[in-house]
């Protein structure tokens, strides 16, 4: 019951978002039955889902006939109707569905979304943004930002931390971030351990605050 819990999985809404969302999930094996109100999308999507329903799903009864009622995890990736997208929470509620995930487009679309019910917020277009604006003005060539001050990034080896062991070069007592994963030239990332010797060209994970990621990867 637990794998059949799992891989059932609710996606409304197939614009932009909720078709890349279904595709991703399509490609980790989960099952998605997925719905939106337009004949259009629901069209274009049925060859690769298994299963797309043209409905409008704010109806609580349209809901419950697809079976959404005994689903473990939906999914609300309606975008710019704001009042279709909590109609739609607010039926996922009433129904009960235990993982209710929302996407909302603004702060208050977030807020609505959290009052009603839902259980997770995600605003795509504000974390896209944030995320990528530490890129484009560090030298980070990926980043994640955890909250509280923790971020993980990923960055060219700075020339002052290659060439000798971890455990010799002390990126933690000097820079005050730890290196996690370490990828030489040509090889898979592996965990750094206090032997790994980063060459020129390698790729380093590190972990620490936003600022000291950011000034490790200054030093690239
Ligand atoms: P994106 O920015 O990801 O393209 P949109 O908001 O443009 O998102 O698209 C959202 C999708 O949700 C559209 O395909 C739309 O038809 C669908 N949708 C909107 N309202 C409902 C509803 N009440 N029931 C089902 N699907 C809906």
């Amino acid at each position: 019951a637990r794998d059949a819990e799992r891989s059932g999985i609710v996606v409304i809404g197939l614009g932009r978002f909720g078709s890349h969302l279904a595709d991703s999930l399509i490609r980790q094996h989960h099952q998605v039955l997925a719905i939106d109100r337009d004949a259009a999308p629901v069209q274009r999507w049925s060859d690769q889902l298994d299963r797309v329903v043209q409905a409008d799903a704010t109806q609580e009864g349209v809901l419950r006939q697809l079976g959404l009622a005994d689903m473990e995890r939906a999914v609300v990736a309606i975008g710019d109707s704001v009042e279709a997208s909590v109609l739609t929470v607010l039926a996922l509620v009433e129904l009960g569905v235990p993982q209710i995930w929302a996407r909302a487009t603004s702060n208050k679309h977030a807020k609505i979304l959290s009052s009603v019910g839902a259980h997770h917020v995600i605003f795509p277009e504000q974390e896209t943004g944030e995320r990528v604006a530490h890129l484009i003005v560090s030298k980070m060539l990926d980043f994640v930002e955890f909250g509280d001050d923790f971020a993980i990034a990923k960055v060219l080896a700075p020339p002052s931390m290659t060439g000798r062991p971890l455990g010799e070069l002390r990126p933690a007592d000097r820079y005050g971030v730890r290196v996690v994963g370490v990828k030489l030239p040509n090889e898979r990332y592996r965990y750094a351990t206090d032997a790994t010797v980063p060459v020129a060209g390698s790729m380093l994970i590190v972990e620490g605050s936003i600022d000291g990621v950011q000034r490790f990867a200054a030093l690239s």
